[in-house]
């Protein structure tokens, strides 16, 4: 059976790209009947962030995509966090110790450091691997009672995997193929420390195995961990995953990958939720006024594809069409204006009762009370709008009469005008049935026996009711703020 997991580690708020990459994960999952869970790695403490466990879940919750099994729900291979499966790990280092696949190191930060230096100077990268490792102070040069000596004296020590010599690994990825690497090239990784906690990759490895994971999907940065996870279900003699690794997402300008800090110095989210540290907020798609299911769409076409033109997924329906093989290789551009996009095109499509609540909650807080039906009010204008923040801009004029007149437009201001609007004010006053039709047809149908031209009337009463050239249909707007406020607002205008 599929059993798919997103692994965060806690070390910040979730960027956009770990939510993709929680995407893919439950697309696949769900597209295949499978089971979506969520490991939380927190091995490295130093880098550990106490909220940002729960913010990862928030946000999934929030998307739609919350998780199948994890920590407090359907706990079938629990606990869900390494730092409470601390227990499990030494064991699996100490086996691959015996097995001959792993070896103890006790080289001091210094000499590392200075190692690293040495080789630097000589225009090198120092790669702890078999061109050094018999030279430096590890288990593969001592006796096992002296070994066992040092340990139990306390020395800090670390255990490294040993990578064989001299093999070219053909390894297989969903999305890229065949992909080769040079066993001499890699480093004797650690994979675990005298402290008790396992690394990353020890960790991820043995609970994938565990949790019975059957596909890896991860972001493009974890393939060149990749030999070293294979290498390490060989040396376990289990039977590893398969593996896809999900293109890199890249700044909307310029090279390079999109970074944590270009959402704030793009004035555009990169973050699901707002997170606030001592250092300042960052901004979330959930406080910008986001759909989620905007954010989930464009999410998906993040180097994914259905092989047509088409863009606007319900999740119901990525899931029917999400194939891993159709995943991009490359890179995909992260556009805030596309995002824009997709929530002007989610908009559209809410009813207008939904909208019309939300928007109801922003009139409050502006301390608009109104008459008015909120709900046509927003049919009338969402059309103009990317998110519900914008519906006040776009329809403020509805709710309180103009104070000040667009300069630009009151040119067409002449002499008459006054008079005119004086005329315009009276027919309107004897309309009986006032609604927007009937109210076009009469003041029409007198500007025609009048022989007075449409420019000089409907400019000037566009300017007097809504203080600029904008807005929708003119008498729909006459009819929603009716009889009385339309005399009131022209004359104010002519006075
Ligand atoms: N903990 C890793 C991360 O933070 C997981 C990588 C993986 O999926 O193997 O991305």
């Amino acid at each position: 059976p599929v059993r798919v997991r997103f692994a965060p580690s806690p070390t910040g708020p979730l960027h956009i790209g770990g939510v993709r990459t929680a995407l893919f994960n439950y697309l696949f999952a769900k597209k295949h009947g499978g089971t979506f869970y969520i490991r939380i790695e927190d091995t490295d403490q130093t880098r550990f962030v106490a909220e940002a466990e729960d913010y990862i879940f928030e946000a999934l919750e929030w998307l739609g995509i919350a998780p199948d099994e994890t920590i407090g729900k359907n706990e079938k291979f629990g606990p869900y966090r390494q730092s409470d499966r601390k227990h499990i790990y030494k064991q699996y280092a100490d086996e691959l110790i015996n097995s001959g696949w792993a070896y103890y190191a006790f080289d001091t930060a210094e000499k590392l450091d200075e190692l690293r230096k040495q080789a630097e100077s000589e225009g090198k990268t120092f790669i702890y691997n078999h061109s050094v490792r018999e030279t430096l102070d590890t288990s593969l040069n001592v006796s096992r009672e002296i070994i066992d000596e040092r340990i139990a004296s306390g020395s800090p020590y670390v255990i490294r995997f040993k990578t064989p010599v001299n093999e070219i690994l053909h390894l297989q990825d969903i999305i890229r193929g065949e992909v080769k690497f040079d066993t001499n090239l890699l480093d004797d990784k650690v994979l675990f420390k005298s402290d008790g906690m396992p690394t990353y990759h020890l960790a991820n490895i043995v609970d994938d195995h565990l949790m019975e994971t059957s596909h890896v999907i991860r972001g493009e940065e974890w393939l060149p961990s990749l030999p070293l996870h294979v290498l390490l279900y060989k040396a376990f003699g289990w039977e590893a995953p398969e593996f896809a690794h999900l293109p890199l997402i890249l700044k909307p300008i310029g090279n390079g990958k999109l970074s944590k800090r270009d959402g704030d110095k793009l004035g555009f989210p990169v973050f699901p939720l707002q997170w606030t540290t001592s250092e300042g907020t960052s901004m979330g798609y959930r406080e910008a006024g986001f759909f989620p299911e905007a954010v989930v769409n464009f999410l998906a076409l993040l180097g994914w594809n259905d092989g047509t033109d088409q863009e606007i997924f319900s999740l119901d329906e990525l899931v029917q069409k999400f194939d891993l093989t159709r995943v991009n290789k490359s890179g995909a551009k992260f556009d805030p204006e596309k995002n824009k996009w997709f929530n002007h095109q989610y908009l559209q499509k809410k009813a207008n009762e939904e909208l019309a609540q939300a928007f109801e909650k922003d009139l409050a807080e502006r301390n608009i009370s109104t008459s008015l039906n909120v709900t046509r009010v927003v049919s009338l204008v969402k059309e103009r709008a990317n998110f519900v923040t914008e519906l006040w801009d776009l329809s403020d004029y509805f709710f309180v009469a103009p104070t000040s007149y667009d300069e630009k437009a009151a040119k067409n201001w002449k002499e008459e005008t006054p008079g005119l609007m004086q005329q315009v004010s009276d027919v309107l006053n004897g309309i009986e049935d006032f609604t927007s039709l009937n109210i076009e047809t009469l003041l029409k149908d007198w500007m025609t026996t009048n022989e007075i031209g449409m420019g000089k009337v409907m400019q000037p009463l566009r300017l007097s009711l809504v203080g600029a050239l904008k807005g929708p249909h003119l008498f729909d707007i006459i009819e929603m703020i009716g009889k009385q406020e339309t005399k009131n607002r022209i004359e104010k205008a002519i006075a």
